[in-house]
Protein backbone atom coordinates (compact mmCIF):
# COMPACT_ATOMS: atom_id res chain seq x y z
CA UNK A 1 0.00 0.00 0.00
CA UNK A 2 1.31 3.40 -0.75
CA UNK A 3 2.74 5.50 1.65
CA UNK A 4 1.14 8.46 2.63
CA UNK A 5 3.70 10.20 1.97
CA UNK A 6 3.46 9.02 -1.65
CA UNK A 7 0.11 10.16 -1.47
CA UNK A 8 0.98 13.42 -0.67
CA UNK A 9 3.18 13.63 -3.70
CA UNK A 10 1.48 12.20 -6.32
CA UNK A 11 -1.23 15.06 -4.79
CA UNK A 12 1.70 17.74 -5.28
CA UNK A 13 3.08 16.54 -8.46
CA UNK A 14 -0.80 16.40 -10.15
CA UNK A 15 -1.23 20.80 -8.47
CA UNK A 16 2.09 21.14 -9.88
CA UNK A 17 1.24 20.21 -13.18
CA UNK A 18 -1.74 22.42 -13.36
CA UNK A 19 0.19 25.31 -12.17
CA UNK A 20 2.92 24.63 -14.93
CA UNK A 21 0.50 24.29 -17.32
CA UNK A 22 -1.19 27.76 -16.01
CA UNK A 23 2.51 29.03 -16.89
CA UNK A 24 2.63 27.29 -20.31
CA UNK A 25 0.06 29.28 -21.07
CA UNK A 26 1.07 32.51 -19.53
CA UNK A 27 3.73 32.66 -21.73
CA UNK A 28 2.70 31.99 -24.30
CA UNK A 29 0.29 35.09 -24.09
CA UNK A 30 3.51 37.43 -23.78
CA UNK A 31 5.09 35.97 -26.51
CA UNK A 32 2.76 34.37 -29.76
CA UNK A 33 -0.91 34.18 -28.54
CA UNK A 34 -2.72 36.91 -31.17
CA UNK A 35 -4.27 39.68 -29.31
CA UNK A 36 -7.83 37.34 -30.34
CA UNK A 37 -7.17 34.98 -27.67
CA UNK A 38 -7.23 37.13 -24.52
CA UNK A 39 -10.00 36.70 -23.24
CA UNK A 40 -10.67 33.12 -23.43
CA UNK A 41 -7.23 32.56 -21.95
CA UNK A 42 -8.03 34.75 -18.90
CA UNK A 43 -10.76 31.87 -18.51
CA UNK A 44 -8.33 29.15 -19.21
CA UNK A 45 -5.99 30.36 -16.74
CA UNK A 46 -8.62 31.11 -13.93
CA UNK A 47 -9.70 28.17 -14.18
CA UNK A 48 -6.21 26.01 -13.85
CA UNK A 49 -5.54 28.64 -11.24
CA UNK A 50 -9.31 27.56 -9.42
CA UNK A 51 -8.70 24.12 -9.80
CA UNK A 52 -5.21 23.55 -8.50
CA UNK A 53 -6.34 26.05 -5.48
CA UNK A 54 -9.21 23.98 -4.43
CA UNK A 55 -6.57 21.11 -5.01
CA UNK A 56 -4.29 22.64 -2.67
CA UNK A 57 -6.39 23.90 0.15
CA UNK A 58 -8.76 20.67 0.64
CA UNK A 59 -9.49 18.85 3.88
CA UNK A 60 -7.52 15.90 2.08
CA UNK A 61 -4.16 18.23 1.51
CA UNK A 62 -3.88 18.79 5.36
CA UNK A 63 -5.00 15.17 6.31
CA UNK A 64 -2.24 13.99 4.01
CA UNK A 65 0.26 16.02 5.53
CA UNK A 66 -0.17 14.96 8.94
CA UNK A 67 -0.11 11.61 8.04
CA UNK A 68 3.33 12.00 6.00
CA UNK A 69 4.97 14.20 8.99
CA UNK A 70 3.96 11.39 11.43
CA UNK A 71 5.56 8.95 9.07
CA UNK A 72 9.09 10.49 8.41
CA UNK A 73 9.36 11.80 12.08
CA UNK A 74 13.04 10.23 12.42
CA UNK A 75 14.00 11.90 8.93
CA UNK A 76 17.05 14.27 8.86
CA UNK A 77 15.18 17.60 9.19
CA UNK A 78 17.11 19.11 6.31
CA UNK A 79 16.67 15.96 3.75
CA UNK A 80 14.77 16.63 0.69
CA UNK A 81 11.14 14.74 1.95
CA UNK A 82 11.27 16.36 5.94
CA UNK A 83 11.48 19.69 4.07
CA UNK A 84 9.01 18.88 1.44
CA UNK A 85 6.57 18.15 4.25
CA UNK A 86 7.17 21.24 6.25
CA UNK A 87 7.50 23.81 3.88
CA UNK A 88 4.04 22.09 2.21
CA UNK A 89 2.38 22.69 5.54
CA UNK A 90 3.84 26.18 5.87
CA UNK A 91 2.20 26.51 2.57
CA UNK A 92 -1.20 25.02 3.54
CA UNK A 93 -1.62 26.71 6.02
CA UNK A 94 -1.15 29.68 5.03
CA UNK A 95 -3.22 29.46 1.88
CA UNK A 96 -5.90 28.35 3.99
CA UNK A 97 -5.88 31.98 6.58
CA UNK A 98 -7.17 33.71 3.71
CA UNK A 99 -10.69 33.53 3.49
CA UNK A 100 -12.17 32.80 -0.29
CA UNK A 101 -14.03 35.92 -0.34
CA UNK A 102 -11.30 37.98 0.41
CA UNK A 103 -8.94 36.16 -2.42
CA UNK A 104 -12.20 36.98 -4.86
CA UNK A 105 -12.59 40.75 -3.76
CA UNK A 106 -8.76 41.54 -3.83
CA UNK A 107 -8.82 39.47 -8.00
CA UNK A 108 -12.17 41.94 -8.60
CA UNK A 109 -10.99 45.36 -7.19
CA UNK A 110 -7.04 44.05 -9.38
CA UNK A 111 -8.71 43.21 -12.14
CA UNK A 112 -10.35 46.80 -12.67
CA UNK A 113 -7.29 48.76 -11.17
CA UNK A 114 -5.38 47.79 -13.61
CA UNK A 115 -7.07 48.83 -16.72
CA UNK A 116 -7.67 52.20 -14.53
CA UNK A 117 -4.08 52.46 -13.97
CA UNK A 118 -3.08 52.24 -17.25
CA UNK A 119 -5.58 55.16 -18.22
CA UNK A 120 -4.50 57.27 -15.25
CA UNK A 121 -0.66 57.10 -16.15
CA UNK A 122 -1.20 57.78 -19.78
CA UNK A 123 -2.78 61.11 -18.51
CA UNK A 124 -0.55 61.14 -16.02
CA UNK A 125 -3.87 61.96 -13.86
CA UNK A 126 -3.85 60.27 -10.10
CA UNK A 127 -7.74 61.05 -9.33
CA UNK A 128 -8.97 58.34 -10.85
CA UNK A 129 -6.19 55.83 -9.40
CA UNK A 130 -6.78 56.99 -5.66
CA UNK A 131 -10.25 55.39 -5.00
CA UNK A 132 -8.64 52.16 -6.39
CA UNK A 133 -5.61 52.35 -4.37
CA UNK A 134 -7.26 53.02 -1.40
CA UNK A 135 -9.72 49.57 -2.19
CA UNK A 136 -5.89 47.76 -2.46
CA UNK A 137 -4.08 48.86 0.64
CA UNK A 138 -7.34 48.12 2.87
CA UNK A 139 -7.87 45.18 1.07
CA UNK A 140 -4.14 44.11 1.64
CA UNK A 141 -4.68 44.94 5.33
CA UNK A 142 -7.24 42.70 5.74
CA UNK A 143 -5.05 40.19 4.12
CA UNK A 144 -1.95 41.26 6.77
CA UNK A 145 -4.64 40.67 9.23
CA UNK A 146 -5.74 36.88 7.89
CA UNK A 147 -2.19 35.75 7.38
CA UNK A 148 -1.10 37.11 10.71
CA UNK A 149 2.27 39.01 12.28
CA UNK A 150 4.11 39.14 15.29
CA UNK A 151 5.08 42.82 14.62
CA UNK A 152 3.47 44.77 11.93
CA UNK A 153 0.97 44.58 9.05
CA UNK A 154 3.72 45.00 6.62
CA UNK A 155 5.17 42.04 7.78
CA UNK A 156 2.59 39.37 7.00
CA UNK A 157 2.41 41.51 3.18
CA UNK A 158 6.69 40.87 2.60
CA UNK A 159 6.94 37.49 3.80
CA UNK A 160 4.10 36.49 0.51
CA UNK A 161 7.20 36.77 -1.68
CA UNK A 162 10.00 36.76 1.03
CA UNK A 163 9.31 34.15 3.68
CA UNK A 164 10.52 35.09 7.12
CA UNK A 165 11.90 38.78 6.80
CA UNK A 166 10.82 40.99 9.04
CA UNK A 167 10.19 44.47 8.18
CA UNK A 168 12.26 46.02 11.36
CA UNK A 169 15.22 43.77 9.69
CA UNK A 170 14.67 45.92 6.46
CA UNK A 171 13.98 48.59 7.80
CA UNK A 172 16.90 49.13 9.90
CA UNK A 173 18.93 47.75 6.66
CA UNK A 174 17.26 50.28 4.14
CA UNK A 175 17.75 53.13 6.74
CA UNK A 176 21.60 52.48 7.36
CA UNK A 177 22.62 52.81 4.05
CA UNK A 178 20.72 55.42 2.77
CA UNK A 179 22.92 58.51 3.95
CA UNK A 180 25.78 57.20 2.15
CA UNK A 181 23.88 56.07 -1.17
CA UNK A 182 22.31 59.55 -1.16
CA UNK A 183 25.97 60.91 -0.80
CA UNK A 184 27.53 58.25 -3.35
CA UNK A 185 24.97 59.89 -5.30
CA UNK A 186 25.33 63.53 -4.70
CA UNK A 187 29.25 63.31 -5.43
CA UNK A 188 28.51 61.08 -8.71
CA UNK A 189 26.21 64.16 -9.89
CA UNK A 190 28.37 66.58 -9.40
CA UNK A 191 30.44 64.75 -11.98
CA UNK A 192 28.07 64.09 -14.26
CA UNK A 193 29.96 65.19 -17.45
CA UNK A 194 32.98 62.59 -16.22
CA UNK A 195 30.81 59.68 -18.15
CA UNK A 196 29.26 59.76 -21.46
CA UNK A 197 27.02 56.55 -22.71
CA UNK A 198 26.01 58.11 -26.02
CA UNK A 199 27.13 54.87 -27.77
CA UNK A 200 24.66 52.46 -26.30
CA UNK A 201 21.91 55.15 -28.03
CA UNK A 202 23.83 54.30 -31.61
CA UNK A 203 22.07 52.60 -34.16
CA UNK A 204 22.38 48.72 -33.53
CA UNK A 205 20.95 46.01 -36.23
CA UNK A 206 18.42 43.63 -34.07
CA UNK A 207 19.79 40.46 -35.37
CA UNK A 208 22.95 40.98 -34.16
CA UNK A 209 21.95 42.43 -30.71
CA UNK A 210 20.11 38.75 -30.43
CA UNK A 211 23.35 37.05 -31.41
CA UNK A 212 25.12 38.97 -29.05
CA UNK A 213 23.39 38.04 -26.63
CA UNK A 214 22.75 34.29 -26.91
CA UNK A 215 26.78 34.19 -27.55
CA UNK A 216 26.97 35.64 -23.83
CA UNK A 217 24.70 33.47 -22.06
CA UNK A 218 25.63 30.48 -23.89
CA UNK A 219 29.36 30.98 -22.25
CA UNK A 220 27.33 31.84 -19.17
CA UNK A 221 25.66 28.13 -19.20
CA UNK A 222 22.63 28.82 -20.31
CA UNK A 223 21.45 24.92 -21.10
CA UNK A 224 19.51 25.33 -24.71
CA UNK A 225 18.38 21.75 -24.37
CA UNK A 226 16.47 23.03 -21.37
CA UNK A 227 15.79 26.14 -22.41
CA UNK A 228 15.11 28.80 -24.88
CA UNK A 229 14.62 32.35 -25.63
CA UNK A 230 12.04 34.25 -27.32
CA UNK A 231 10.87 38.07 -27.39
CA UNK A 232 8.00 39.86 -25.34
CA UNK A 233 7.40 43.64 -24.76
CA UNK A 234 7.79 42.83 -20.47
CA UNK A 235 10.97 40.60 -20.59
CA UNK A 236 10.34 37.88 -17.83
CA UNK A 237 12.07 34.36 -16.82
CA UNK A 238 9.38 31.67 -16.63
CA UNK A 239 9.64 27.87 -16.06
CA UNK A 240 7.81 24.50 -16.75
CA UNK A 241 9.74 21.94 -15.52
CA UNK A 242 13.93 21.76 -14.77
CA UNK A 243 14.23 20.84 -17.82
CA UNK A 244 12.13 23.79 -19.66
CA UNK A 245 13.04 26.98 -18.55
CA UNK A 246 12.30 30.06 -20.79
CA UNK A 247 13.83 33.47 -21.07
CA UNK A 248 12.35 36.70 -22.79
CA UNK A 249 14.26 40.14 -24.30
CA UNK A 250 13.01 43.01 -26.04
CA UNK A 251 14.96 44.41 -28.40
CA UNK A 252 15.43 48.24 -29.26
CA UNK A 253 16.76 49.54 -32.37
CA UNK A 254 18.60 52.41 -30.97
CA UNK A 255 19.56 51.67 -27.65
CA UNK A 256 22.03 48.41 -27.08
CA UNK A 257 21.40 47.65 -23.22
CA UNK A 258 17.96 46.66 -23.16
CA UNK A 259 18.51 43.44 -25.14
CA UNK A 260 22.08 43.21 -23.67
CA UNK A 261 21.47 43.33 -20.27
CA UNK A 262 17.99 42.37 -20.22
CA UNK A 263 19.55 38.90 -21.33
CA UNK A 264 22.07 38.31 -18.78
CA UNK A 265 20.04 39.63 -15.95
CA UNK A 266 17.18 36.84 -16.77
CA UNK A 267 19.84 34.24 -17.74
CA UNK A 268 20.83 34.93 -14.60
CA UNK A 269 16.75 33.78 -13.11
CA UNK A 270 17.22 30.83 -15.29
CA UNK A 271 20.53 29.80 -14.68
CA UNK A 272 19.00 29.40 -11.15
CA UNK A 273 15.91 27.42 -12.53
CA UNK A 274 18.11 24.92 -14.69
CA UNK A 275 20.21 24.45 -11.46
CA UNK A 276 17.29 23.07 -8.93
CA UNK A 277 18.28 19.08 -8.29
CA UNK A 278 16.21 16.66 -10.35
CA UNK A 279 15.12 14.82 -7.49
CA UNK A 280 12.40 17.94 -6.46
CA UNK A 281 10.89 18.02 -9.71
CA UNK A 282 7.38 18.00 -9.62
CA UNK A 283 7.20 19.44 -6.30
CA UNK A 284 6.64 22.75 -4.33
CA UNK A 285 10.55 22.63 -3.84
CA UNK A 286 11.14 23.03 -7.29
CA UNK A 287 11.23 27.12 -7.16
CA UNK A 288 13.29 29.54 -5.86
CA UNK A 289 13.91 30.31 -2.28
CA UNK A 290 12.47 33.56 -2.75
CA UNK A 291 11.89 36.89 -4.93
CA UNK A 292 14.89 38.46 -3.48
CA UNK A 293 17.02 35.46 -3.77
CA UNK A 294 15.67 35.04 -7.42
CA UNK A 295 16.82 38.39 -7.77
CA UNK A 296 20.28 38.17 -6.23
CA UNK A 297 20.95 35.77 -9.41
CA UNK A 298 19.47 38.02 -12.12
CA UNK A 299 21.75 41.19 -10.31
CA UNK A 300 24.74 38.81 -10.20
CA UNK A 301 25.40 37.76 -13.91
CA UNK A 302 24.02 40.95 -15.09
CA UNK A 303 25.54 43.68 -12.87
CA UNK A 304 28.38 42.31 -10.93
CA UNK A 305 29.42 39.61 -13.75
CA UNK A 306 27.59 41.77 -17.38
CA UNK A 307 29.09 45.22 -16.54
CA UNK A 308 32.35 44.26 -14.79
CA UNK A 309 35.81 45.29 -16.68
CA UNK A 310 37.17 41.91 -16.62
CA UNK A 311 34.06 41.12 -18.38
CA UNK A 312 34.20 43.30 -20.86
CA UNK A 313 37.74 42.85 -21.33
CA UNK A 314 36.78 39.51 -22.85
CA UNK A 315 34.05 40.36 -24.91
CA UNK A 316 34.45 44.61 -26.03
CA UNK A 317 36.16 43.15 -28.85
CA UNK A 318 33.92 40.58 -29.96
CA UNK A 319 31.12 43.25 -29.37
CA UNK A 320 33.31 45.77 -31.48
CA UNK A 321 33.65 42.97 -34.07
CA UNK A 322 30.06 42.39 -33.99
CA UNK A 323 29.24 46.26 -34.28
CA UNK A 324 32.66 47.50 -36.53
CA UNK A 325 30.98 51.07 -37.38
CA UNK A 326 28.86 52.09 -34.34
CA UNK A 327 32.20 51.29 -32.06
CA UNK A 328 34.77 51.90 -33.97
CA UNK A 329 35.68 55.56 -31.95
CA UNK A 330 35.33 53.32 -28.66
CA UNK A 331 37.97 52.14 -26.21
CA UNK A 332 37.21 49.52 -23.43
CA UNK A 333 37.53 52.09 -21.24
CA UNK A 334 35.12 54.45 -22.57
CA UNK A 335 32.37 51.75 -23.02
CA UNK A 336 32.64 50.15 -19.91
CA UNK A 337 32.09 53.72 -18.47
CA UNK A 338 29.24 54.40 -20.51
CA UNK A 339 28.02 51.02 -19.28
CA UNK A 340 27.97 52.01 -15.83
CA UNK A 341 26.86 55.48 -15.94
CA UNK A 342 24.72 56.85 -13.02
CA UNK A 343 22.29 59.59 -13.46
CA UNK A 344 19.57 60.01 -10.58
CA UNK A 345 16.28 59.39 -13.50
CA UNK A 346 12.46 59.34 -12.44
CA UNK A 347 12.32 55.89 -14.15
CA UNK A 348 13.24 53.06 -11.72
CA UNK A 349 13.33 50.34 -14.59
CA UNK A 350 16.08 52.66 -16.20
CA UNK A 351 17.40 53.27 -12.85
CA UNK A 352 21.46 52.48 -12.64
CA UNK A 353 22.48 50.39 -10.11
CA UNK A 354 23.85 53.30 -7.44
CA UNK A 355 20.24 54.98 -7.44
CA UNK A 356 18.32 51.33 -7.96
CA UNK A 357 18.54 50.91 -4.45
CA UNK A 358 17.00 54.70 -3.61
CA UNK A 359 13.63 53.92 -5.96
CA UNK A 360 12.84 50.46 -4.17
CA UNK A 361 13.76 52.46 -0.70
CA UNK A 362 11.29 54.97 -1.67
CA UNK A 363 9.13 52.76 -2.66
CA UNK A 364 9.39 50.42 0.86
CA UNK A 365 8.68 53.78 3.08
CA UNK A 366 6.05 55.10 1.17
CA UNK A 367 4.14 51.28 1.34
CA UNK A 368 4.70 51.23 4.73
CA UNK A 369 3.16 54.86 5.96
CA UNK A 370 0.06 53.76 3.54
CA UNK A 371 -0.40 50.06 5.11
CA UNK A 372 -0.29 52.03 8.98
CA UNK A 373 -2.44 54.57 7.52
CA UNK A 374 -0.03 57.78 8.20
CA UNK A 375 -0.16 58.52 4.63
CA UNK A 376 -3.14 59.50 2.82
CA UNK A 377 -3.48 58.07 -0.40
CA UNK A 378 -4.00 61.51 -1.85
CA UNK A 379 -1.05 62.70 -0.55
CA UNK A 380 0.97 59.92 -1.91
CA UNK A 381 2.36 61.65 -5.46
CA UNK A 382 3.34 64.68 -3.57
CA UNK A 383 5.10 62.48 -1.03
CA UNK A 384 6.71 60.20 -3.38
CA UNK A 385 8.28 63.31 -4.66
CA UNK A 386 9.27 64.76 -1.79
CA UNK A 387 11.39 61.93 -1.63
CA UNK A 388 12.91 61.77 -5.02
CA UNK A 389 13.99 65.24 -3.91
CA UNK A 390 15.45 64.16 -0.89
CA UNK A 391 16.96 61.07 -2.15
CA UNK A 392 18.39 62.07 -5.81
CA UNK A 393 17.51 65.63 -5.89
CA UNK A 394 15.02 65.63 -8.79
CA UNK A 395 11.64 66.04 -8.51
CA UNK A 396 9.13 64.07 -11.09
CA UNK A 397 7.59 66.81 -13.64
CA UNK A 398 4.39 64.82 -13.90
CA UNK A 399 2.85 61.89 -12.07
CA UNK A 400 3.13 59.17 -14.67
CA UNK A 401 7.64 59.92 -14.15
CA UNK A 402 6.31 59.72 -10.79
CA UNK A 403 4.14 58.04 -7.98
CA UNK A 404 2.18 56.31 -11.24
CA UNK A 405 4.64 54.37 -12.87
CA UNK A 406 5.05 50.97 -11.86
CA UNK A 407 2.23 48.16 -12.23
CA UNK A 408 2.66 46.69 -8.44
CA UNK A 409 0.22 48.62 -6.52
CA UNK A 410 -2.37 48.06 -9.35
CA UNK A 411 -1.74 44.63 -9.10
CA UNK A 412 -2.61 44.03 -5.83
CA UNK A 413 0.93 43.72 -4.70
CA UNK A 414 2.49 45.29 -1.50
CA UNK A 415 5.36 44.02 -0.03
CA UNK A 416 6.94 43.37 -3.53
CA UNK A 417 9.23 46.04 -3.89
CA UNK A 418 11.63 45.41 -0.94
CA UNK A 419 12.92 41.87 -2.90
CA UNK A 420 14.57 43.89 -5.62
CA UNK A 421 16.81 45.99 -3.31
CA UNK A 422 17.44 42.94 -1.23
CA UNK A 423 18.46 40.70 -3.95
CA UNK A 424 21.40 43.38 -4.88
CA UNK A 425 22.42 43.02 -1.19
CA UNK A 426 22.03 39.40 -1.02
CA UNK A 427 24.16 39.05 -4.47
CA UNK A 428 26.87 41.41 -2.17
CA UNK A 429 27.22 39.24 0.30
CA UNK A 430 27.36 35.90 -1.73
CA UNK A 431 30.05 37.33 -4.56
CA UNK A 432 32.14 38.18 -1.38
CA UNK A 433 31.80 34.34 -0.61
CA UNK A 434 32.31 33.77 -3.62
CA UNK A 435 35.62 35.39 -4.68
CA UNK A 436 37.26 33.90 -1.11
CA UNK A 437 36.62 30.55 -2.38
CA UNK A 438 37.42 31.14 -6.11
CA UNK A 439 40.20 33.10 -5.53
CA UNK A 440 41.15 33.44 -9.56
CA UNK A 441 37.69 34.42 -10.29
CA UNK A 442 38.28 37.78 -11.93
CA UNK A 443 41.05 36.08 -14.05
CA UNK A 444 38.46 33.30 -15.05
CA UNK A 445 36.12 35.90 -16.16
CA UNK A 446 38.87 38.08 -18.28
CA UNK A 447 38.77 34.77 -20.35
CA UNK A 448 35.29 34.21 -20.68
CA UNK A 449 35.07 31.19 -17.93
CA UNK A 450 32.00 31.10 -15.85
CA UNK A 451 32.38 27.19 -15.44
CA UNK A 452 33.85 27.32 -11.27
CA UNK A 453 31.12 30.81 -10.87
CA UNK A 454 28.32 28.64 -11.97
CA UNK A 455 28.98 25.21 -10.32
CA UNK A 456 29.61 27.33 -7.01
CA UNK A 457 26.16 28.45 -7.48
CA UNK A 458 24.97 25.31 -8.35
CA UNK A 459 26.63 23.43 -5.41
CA UNK A 460 25.96 26.17 -2.43
CA UNK A 461 22.45 27.66 -3.78
CA UNK A 462 20.35 26.45 -6.98
CA UNK A 463 20.06 22.92 -5.96
CA UNK A 464 18.25 23.31 -2.61
CA UNK A 465 15.26 25.08 -4.60
CA UNK A 466 13.12 25.83 -2.08
CA UNK A 467 14.04 23.65 0.66
CA UNK A 468 15.37 26.54 2.62
CA UNK A 469 14.45 30.18 2.98
CA UNK A 470 16.63 33.03 2.09
CA UNK A 471 17.05 33.69 5.63
CA UNK A 472 18.48 30.20 6.00
CA UNK A 473 20.50 30.15 3.02
CA UNK A 474 22.13 33.39 3.89
CA UNK A 475 23.16 31.84 7.13
CA UNK A 476 23.77 28.38 5.92
CA UNK A 477 26.00 30.07 3.35
CA UNK A 478 28.02 33.46 4.76
CA UNK A 479 27.46 32.36 8.15
CA UNK A 480 25.28 35.50 9.33
CA UNK A 481 22.02 37.46 8.50
CA UNK A 482 21.73 40.33 5.99
CA UNK A 483 24.56 42.48 5.48
CA UNK A 484 24.90 45.36 3.41
CA UNK A 485 28.32 46.27 4.66
CA UNK A 486 29.62 44.00 1.22
CA UNK A 487 26.85 46.31 -1.21
CA UNK A 488 28.37 49.58 0.05
CA UNK A 489 31.82 48.86 0.10
CA UNK A 490 30.84 47.28 -4.17
CA UNK A 491 29.58 50.54 -4.83
CA UNK A 492 32.03 52.94 -3.65
CA UNK A 493 34.90 51.38 -5.30
CA UNK A 494 33.32 50.43 -8.27
CA UNK A 495 31.89 54.14 -8.92
CA UNK A 496 34.71 55.78 -6.74
CA UNK A 497 36.85 54.19 -9.97
CA UNK A 498 34.66 55.44 -12.40
CA UNK A 499 34.04 58.79 -11.61
CA UNK A 500 36.90 59.19 -10.37
CA UNK A 501 35.84 60.30 -6.58
ZN1 LIG B 1 14.61 40.08 -12.19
Amino acid sequence: MATSLDQLKTRLGEIHDLRRANALIGWDQQTYMPVGGSAARAEQSATLQKISHELFTADETGRLIDAAAHETDKLDPDSDDARLISVTRRDYHKSRKVPADLVAEIARVTGQAVDVWTQARAKSDWKPFEPYLQKIVDLNRKLADALGYAEKPYDALLDQFEPDMKTSEVKAVFDSIKPDLIELVRQISAKAGAVNDEVLHREYDEQAQWNFGLDVIKRYGFDFDRGRQDRSVHPFTTSFSIGDVRITTRVDRNFISPALFGTLHECGHALYEQGFNQELERTPLADGASLGMHESQSRMWENLVGRSRPFWQFFFPKLQAAFPTQLADQTLDSFYKAANKVSPSFIRVEADEVTYGLHIMLRFELENEMIEGRLKIADVPEAWNAKMQDFMGITPPTTALGALQDIHWSGGMIGYFPTYQLGNLISLQLWDKINADIPDLTEQITRGEFGALLTWLRTNLHQHGRKFTSVELLQRITGGGLNPAPYLKYLKAKFGEVYGL
